[in-house]
């Protein structure tokens, strides 16, 4: 609590008033969101994959060529992402975002997460679908890669999808089953020991993993890979709806707004009159330095900052 309290005292107060009475004309808003959101919920962030997956480069497992050649191995590695997710909760952002959303039909919400927490919250916190939109898919949804086959199957929350992908009984270091161990069989060897001995990650193959229940072909995560594009109805619906009347404010939260297509969001939103309001825990990131005048950065959790910034319109999260 007092960390919080400190956090809050941290918003300078004319910042926060300017903001609060541009917020208040707003009609139009959008907010982006990144990777900083999901730290807030305890999420690691997609370079920092913890246990077994520290000796690998996450951005290696994260491409069409790493699937085609190990499929076992990169499903094992989006397997534990999922994991990972579905232990996470959403945090005060969130709830934040979803109530914006809920009070004006005209703010929507751009993630570029996969993990699925906006997501999941906007079912729980019945965040209007229409206005959530993923640039990057999610980890909950799989989809067929025979090239002939339309597949796909939307918010699977299953763990594991299929039995071989049930890593965390295959020793690898995940808290939540060292705790189940630990009830269960007090004699469980300790997981860090077993993640520092460097368990090597079982071989699989397609037929172990996840099948196309119309084809039989294998299925994969419904993310976007590095090197694909990013889903084309989703970004005509975003380029249509900031050129079809201004935006009022942009806000960029636990993300840089120099990555495409978020800079172009920024740049077109900008020049028909937006005004930006970047959210980051590191000052130093590009976002923090990309500020025009009239701009605020508020440094700090996602988590503190944007429940406490939208007050004046939403009320106490
Ligand atoms: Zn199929």
């Amino acid at each position: 609590m007092s960390s919080v309290a400190r956090q809050m005292a941290g918003i300078p107060a004319a910042d926060l008033q300017s903001f609060t009475e541009h917020l208040k004309s707003c009609r139009r808003i959008v907010a982006l969101l990144g990777a900083g959101i999901s730290a807030s919920s305890g999420l690691p962030t997609f370079r920092g994959a913890g246990g077994l997956w520290r000796s690998f480069d996450a951005t290696s497992l994260a491409t069409p060529g790493a699937f085609k050649s190990n499929p076992g191995l990169v499903w094992q590695f989006y397997s534990y992402r999922r994991h990972m997710a579905l232990q996470a909760d959403p945090n005060k952002a969130h709830y934040a975002l979803a109530e914006l959303s809920r009070r004006n039909p005209d703010f929507i919400t751009l993630s570029q997460n996969v993990d699925g927490a906006e997501h999941r919250l906007s079912q729980r916190a019945q965040h209007p679908a229409g206005q959530l939109h993923l640039l990057h898919g999610t980890l909950f949804d799989v989809k067929c890669t025979s090239f002939h086959c339309d597949y796909i199957r939307k918010d699977d929350y299953t763990d594991p999808l299929v039995p071989a992908l049930d890593i965390p009984k295959k020793g690898m270091n995940f808290p939540s089953s060292a705790e189940k161990d630990s009830e269960s069989d007090a004699d469980a060897e300790p997981e860090l020991d077993i993640s520092n001995a460097q368990v090597p990650i079982p071989d699989l193959t397609p037929a172990d993993l996840p099948q196309c229940p119309k084809c039989n072909g294998l299925l994969r995560p419904g993310v976007v890979w590095f090197g694909e594009s990013l889903p084309s109805d989703t970004l005509d619906f975003v380029d249509n709806w900031i050129d079809e009347e201004p935006v009022d404010l942009i806000m960029v939260i636990g993300t840089s707004s120099k990555v495409w297509p978020a800079a172009s969001y920024l740049h077109t939103a900008r020049s028909a009159g937006a005004r930006v309001a970047v959210i980051n825990m590191d000052a130093n990131d590009l976002a923090g330095r990309n500020l025009e005048p009239g701009d605020w950065f508020f440094q700090g959790d996602a988590a503190v900052i944007v429940p406490e910034i939208l007050k004046s319109v939403i009320g106490e999260i």
